[in-house]
């Protein structure tokens, strides 16, 4: 029987996983690291540490600063430098805590050992807590605050559980790693998610390109049925290969054939959708009072001497990471965050990792090139490939005549920036440029707008 996938457009670029077999490293320690207050969706957390303050691993070091925002650990011990503003990978300025490295000190509430905890708590708001006072946040891309995604708001209930083990970004494999070499606590901490959650069912969903993966887990969950009634109601579900499955709407669609609608929520539809390292970081946190202060980052490309799967003290330089493993190729043109479809061209290399750092990749002058443009041949490629069911190739000429209003008629702000149309179109045309300036117009307005009605509603003369 043909696997399962979503049902609109997709396309199926070469994954280039040549990092796959690399096992997780861990990175020494640097010499300073520099940890962002704003690594999560939502306000930037607020420093309690001081210049001069000593710190150790594990330690909080900044508190939410409101309900849509998230802790923040200090991921090294030491003393704090300096709290100010610094470069970030795209090189604007980040407020970031310097830290000095002296040792290796942890708090003492963290439990370091390799027993698997597979008794969880009984109470789900205690649970959520837990996750919350480890600054766990969605490790797929969104670093949406996890214990926020794990309060649905009323009248919205869970009835799924989708733990996302695609990983269908080319080039990337540290989730695939994260599952073979962790996937008891994966499993886990699904577990925890599914109680956290009060839904019977859990899904985790693996692509059919990772065989051993899709096989291991399986066998993982399998063996922790016997652990509790937690551990029932966990299926593994492999699914076709198609890029951008790990969508969250595309992977809902796949899994549960629901569609969520423009502008709404996974919850809308009755599913809740997390990464399989925010699966592993719910279990530290929850099970081992470990908040999220390392994740693992692929670095990786033809032209980079060495592959690896690294995983990296949050504040990390990306210098150090990379001179750790030789330091960047002369052969080498643009250096990405994440992966060839998603991924951002990083412009300082002197910027540290984040929460949500996953992917280093190095590419040469050869592989960024872009072929000539010319012009529209209208022939509905791009369209096909747009898995959110959009005509990119209307949405670039509206950007272009300034059409903001027929922008928004026509769902510019439901592209979700997955590239497939301009790696779709024969004309070089750069559509993704084009839509990705004309969301970010339509959603300012529309932000705009509602931020006008509610200053209107809660306006007395409108009383
Ligand atoms: S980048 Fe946006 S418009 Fe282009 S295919 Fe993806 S969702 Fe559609
Ligand atoms: S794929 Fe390119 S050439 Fe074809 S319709 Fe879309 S924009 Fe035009």
């Amino acid at each position: 029987m043909a696997r399962r996938t979503f049902s609109i457009g997709g396309v199926h670029p070469n994954d280039a996983k040549i990092s796959r077999d690399c096992k997780l490293e861990y990175l020494p320690i640097a010499p300073t690291v520099y940890i962002a207050l704003s690594q999560h969706i939502g306000a930037p957390a607020k420093p309690v540490v001081a210049v001069g303050d000593k710190v150790k691993v594990g330690q909080v070091i900044a508190e939410p600063g409101a309900f849509m925002s998230a802790y923040i650990h200090s991921s090294v011990s030491g003393t704090v430098k300096s709290i100010g503003p610094r470069k970030d990978l795209s090189g604007n300025n980040q407020m970031v805590v310097e830290i000095a490295v002296e040792g290796d000190e942890w708090i003492e509430s963290i439990d370091r050992s390799d027993t698997l905890v597979t008794a969880i708590p009984d109470d789900p708001k205690a649970i959520i807590e837990k996750i919350k006072l480890g600054g766990v946040v969605g490790l797929g891309g969104a670093t949406f605050p996890t214990h926020v995604k794990l309060s649905p708001p009323p009248g919205k209930t869970c009835e799924m559980l989708i733990i996302n083990g695609c990983e269908c970004e080319p080039y990337l494999t540290s989730d695939f790693r994260t599952l073979l070499e962790k996937g008891e606590q994966v499993v886990v901490g699904t577990a925890i998610i599914k109680k956290a959650l009060g839904v019977g069912k859990a899904t985790i969903a693996i692509e059919d390109n990772k065989p051993e993966a899709i096989g291991h887990i399986t066998k993982v969950v399998e063996s922790l049925k016997s652990k509790g009634p937690e551990y029932s109601g966990i299926e593994v579900l492999p699914l076709m290969k198609k890029y951008p499955e790990g969508g969250e709407k595309q992977l809902i669609d796949a899994v549960m054939h629901r569609q969520v609608r423009s502008g709404g929520l996974p919850i809308d539809v009755g599913a809740v959708v997390d990464n399989v390292c925010t699966a592993l970081a719910v279990y530290e946190a929850v099970q081992k009072n470990k908040p999220l202060i390392d994740n693992s980052v692929t670095v990786t490309g033809e032209c980079f001497p060495k592959q690896a799967n690294l995983v990296v003290r949050v504040g990390t330089p990306l210098n150090y990471v990379i001179d750790y493993l030789g330091g960047v190729p002369e052969s080498a043109a643009k250096v990405i965050s994440g992966g060839p479809m998603m991924g951002k061209a990083i412009a300082n290399l002197e910027a540290a990792t984040m929460k949500g750092t996953g992917g280093l990749l190095f590419l040469t002058k050869e592989q960024t090139k872009r072929m000539p443009e010319s012009n529209c041949i209208r022939c509905g490629k791009c369209a096909d490939a747009c898995p959110m069911g959009l005509e990119p190739f209307l949405l670039n000429r509206l950007y272009k005549a300034g059409d903001t209003d027929a922008l928004e008629a026509n769902a510019a702000q439901d592209c979700i920036m997955c590239g497939c149309c301009l790696y779709s179109c024969p004309a070089g045309i750069p559509l993704l440029d084009a839509i990705s300036q004309a969301r970010g117009q339509v959603m300012g307005i529309m932000r705009a707008r509602a931020a006008a009605a509610k200053a209107t509603a809660s306006s007395p003369t409108a009383k």
